[in-house]
């Protein structure tokens, strides 16, 4: 990574995780979109459930999503993975899919966990793919991206904060 990047990097709005500044942070949320720590709680165990289900044979990188639907609505998705690689799908987009498949597409958040066999030891951030499919559906400014190592222990973020100046449906009528 070059050193120009890094600094970048540096510069990226995050919260920290302490549980002072994540208060502060979910007090945010709260006008924003209606989360707070009981629905941060428990989309992060429905995301933690849905890693049992994880079909990563290839990666071993488990990952598991709890979407929430502004109907207070759980939809949960996990990573499955594809012999020929291209056709895996992310826990996220999943979650997603599914919704939309069952006719919801109002969202308020999601929580994701993710790692090595299973292990949470890391917070496991969403790839490109999924934020793009995210700001099709979402308002950057509104939807709340919950990051976690536990019930406890997760990073909240809205999705610009994870996606700055993002393309969305919005740009093509522009
Ligand atoms: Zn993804």
């Amino acid at each position: 990574m070059s050193e120009e990047i890094m600094k970048q990097n540096k510069e990226l709005p995050v919260c920290k995780e302490t549980t002072e500044v994540v208060a502060v942070n979910n007090k945010q949320c709260l006008d924003n979109a209606l989360i707070n720590d009981t629905i941060c709680h428990n989309l992060i165990t429905a995301a933690i459930q849905s890693l049992k289900f994880s079909y990563a044979p290839y990666s071993k990188f488990k990952v598991g999503a709890a979407l929430l639907t502004k109907s207070n609505k759980i939809y949960t998705g996990c990573n499955v993975e594809n012999a020929t690689y291209t056709p895996t799908n992310c826990a996220e987009r999943t979650a997603f899919f599914k919704a939309i498949s069952e006719g919801d597409n109002e969202f308020s958040a999601i929580a994701i966990v993710g790692g090595k066999e299973g292990r949470l030891k890391d917070y496991c951030p969403p790839c490109g793919v999924c934020r793009q499919v995210m700001m099709e559906f979402c308002d950057p400014e509104k939807f709340v991206v919950i990051l976690a190592k536990s019930p406890e222990e997760y990073w909240v973020y809205t999705l610009k904060d994870i996606m700055p100046f993002g393309f969305s449906p919005k740009n093509l009528n522009a």
